[in-house]
């Protein structure tokens, strides 16, 4: 079986959560179905449902978390793609050995119901590559 099962979601760091749900909500014809602060990220994230996948909208809530330096740096945009997979520690053990630079070596629980770990962009030609797996 393959270890990675799809395309999770696409993460797209925005400046005004506000102003991007009502752009992609007209964009894709969709409302998002959820919205959720993580705060040790420092961000709100929406989520909006496009077939299998889904579009993740991440605003900083502070200028010194992730996103808001992303934005600072590089401004709006694709901010990572998230992989699906049926068992984390056990895929970042494979991608660690394979040779990748693994950011989290312990998973930690992301929005949307999920275990995440990212993967260094240095290692992945400039993505910020997330794993992600459901918590049950
Ligand atoms: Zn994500």
């Amino acid at each position: 079986m393959n270890p990675i099962t799809k395309i999770e979601h696409l993460g797209i760091a925005v400046k005004d959560i506000e102003k991007a749900n009502r752009l992609y909500e007209q964009l894709l014809g969709v409302a998002p179905y959820k919205q959720e602060e993580v705060e040790s990220e420092a961000v709100i994230t929406s989520f909006f449902k496009v077939g299998e996948s889904k579009i993740e909208l991440l605003a900083s809530t502070s200028d010194e978390g992730p996103i808001g330096k992303f934005i600072a740096k590089k401004g709006e945009g694709i901010h990572h793609i998230a992989f699906d997979v049926d068992d984390i520690e056990k895929e970042l053990d494979r991608l660690e050995k394979e040779g990748f630079q693994v950011i989290n070596k312990v998973p930690k629980k992301g929005a949307d119901n999920k275990l995440v770990a990212f993967l260094h962009p240095k290692s992945t030609n400039g993505v910020l590559i997330e794993l992600c797996q459901e918590i049950n």
